[in-house]
C-alpha cells in the first residue's frame, strides 16, 4: 500500500536554495520534509573549488552541500531521497507523488528544483567537467588568470561571460558555429571593441582535449561546419554559455513562468501565482544564478511560507 505522509511545510530540492529553506522552516517550527530529487545537493555537487561562499575561501562544491544537509538535518528538517515525479497545486493541501510511491500533502511548497545549464554533450566535456570546462564564468573565471579561454555560444550569455572573462584570461576565443551573434547590440559593441577577445565564426566544437595526471584541458579541436576543416585551439579552460535550463518540468503548467520556463515571483518576494506555493533559487533567477543568492531566496521562501501559514491556519 502506498505511504501518505503530511507537512505544513514541503520543500522540493537540495541545492543551497532548498536547505537553506530547510534550516530556515526548521527554526520557524514548521517540521518541514525536504525531498531531495535525483541530484543531493543539487548543482555543486558537479564541481571542485567554490571560492565564494562567504565564510569559506575555498570549499570542494560536494563537500559545501554536505555541510548544508547536515545544518539543514540538524535544525530539524526531515530530509528525504526521493524525486517528485508529478504535483497537483489545485487545492490545499497540495499533493506531490513521489517516484517511491510516497504521496506528500502539504499547506505551503517551495519549489527549489533549480535549473542544469546546457551542455555540448560531449565525452570529453563530461571528462574535464570541473577540471577546465566550466558553465559559470562568475564561478570559475578567477582560475584562468593569465590564460587562453575559449567560450561557446552566440547569445546573450555567451558574450557577457566572455566579456567577463577577460578581467582574468589573456585571450578568449569565442566560438560561435554562425557568423552572427544572437545577443543584444550593445553587447555586442563591447565585444568587438575588446581586444581580448577574438570571434571564431563558423565553428563548432569536435573534442576537449586535455592531460590526464592531472587532469586538465590544454585544447580544443574545432571544426568549421562549412568546410570540414579541424583546426586545434589551444586553452587552459573552455566555458559552454549555450544557456541554461530551469527545472520547472513539474509547475509549467500550474504555475506562471516567462523566459524560457523560469517561475514568475512576485516583486521582492518568492510568492508565486498561487498562494501558499513558494519558488526560490535558480528555479527562478535567469540573472545572477549563483549558491549564495539561493540560499538567500531559500531563506526569504520559508520565511514568506511561515507568515502564510500562520495568517491561513
Ligand atoms: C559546474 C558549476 C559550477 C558552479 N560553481 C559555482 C560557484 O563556484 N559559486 C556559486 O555561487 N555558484 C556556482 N554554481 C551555480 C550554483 O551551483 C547554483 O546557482 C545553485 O546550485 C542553485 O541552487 P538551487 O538550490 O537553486 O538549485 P540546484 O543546485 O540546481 O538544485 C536543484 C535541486 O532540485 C532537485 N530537484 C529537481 N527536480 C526535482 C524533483 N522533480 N523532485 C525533487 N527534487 C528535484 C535536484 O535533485 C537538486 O537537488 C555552479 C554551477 C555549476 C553547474
Amino acid at each position: 500500500m502506498s505511504d501518505t505522509k503530511h507537512t505544513k511545510l514541503l520543500i522540493i530540492g537540495s541545492g543551497p536554495a532548498g536547505y537553506t529553506a530547510g534550516i530556515y522552516g526548521s527554526r520557524a517550527m514548521l517540521d518541514p520534509i525536504l525531498i531531495q530529487g535525483m541530484q543531493p545537493g543539487g548543482q555543486l555537487t558537479i564541481t571542485t573549488e567554490v571560492e565564494n561562499w562567504p565564510s569559506r575561501k575555498e570549499v570542494q562544491g560536494p563537500d559545501l552541500m554536505v555541510e548544508m544537509e547536515e545544518h539543514a538535518r540538524a535544525a530539524g528538517t526531515e530530509i528525504i531521497g526521493d524525486h517528485i515525479a508529478s504535483v497537483d497545486l489545485s487545492n490545499r493541501p497540495f499533493t506531490a507523488i513521489g517516484e517511491s510511491g510516497t504521496t506528500y500533502t502539504a499547506d505551503a511548497v517551495i519549489f527549489a528544483t533549480g535549473a542544469q545549464a546546457r551542455w555540448l554533450g560531449l565525452e570529453s566535456e563530461e571528462k574535464f567537467k570541473g577540471f577546465g570546462v566550466s558553465a559559470c564564468a562568475t564561478c570559475d573565471g578567477f582560475f584562468y588568470r593569465g590564460q587562453e579561454i575559449v567560450v561557446v555560444g552566440g547569445g546573450n550569455s555567451a558574450v557577457e561571460e566572455a566579456l567577463f572573462l577577460t578581467k582574468f584570461a589573456s585571450k578568449v576565443t569565442l566560438i560561435h558555429r554562425r557568423d552572427e551573434l544572437r545577443s543584444e547590440k550593445i553587447l555586442q559593441e563591447r565585444l568587438f571593441k575588446n581586444p581580448k577577445i577574438e570571434p571564431l565564426w563558423f565553428h563548432e566544437v569536435e573534442e576537449i582535449l586535455g592531460s590526464e595526471d592531472p587532469l586538465g584541458v590544454e585544447s580544443v579541436s574545432v571544426k568549421h561546419v562549412k568546410t570540414g576543416e579541424i583546426t586545434e585551439i589551444p586553452c587552459k579552460g573552455v566555458f559552454i554559455a549555450i544557456g541554461h535550463k530551469p527545472s520547472s518540468e513539474l509547475v509549467v503548467d500550474v504555475l506562471e513562468t516567462h523566459m524560457g520556463g523560469y517561475v514568475v515571483t512576485k516583486p521582492d518576494s518568492t510568492a508565486t501565482s498561487i498562494p501558499g506555493v513558494f519558488a526560490a533559487g535558480d528555479l527562478t533567477d535567469y540573472v545572477y544564478r549563483q549558491a549564495v543568492t539561493s540560499a538567500g531566496m531559500g531563506c526569504m521562501a520559508a520565511l514568506e511560507a511561515e507568515k502564510f501559514l500562520s495568517e491561513n491556519e
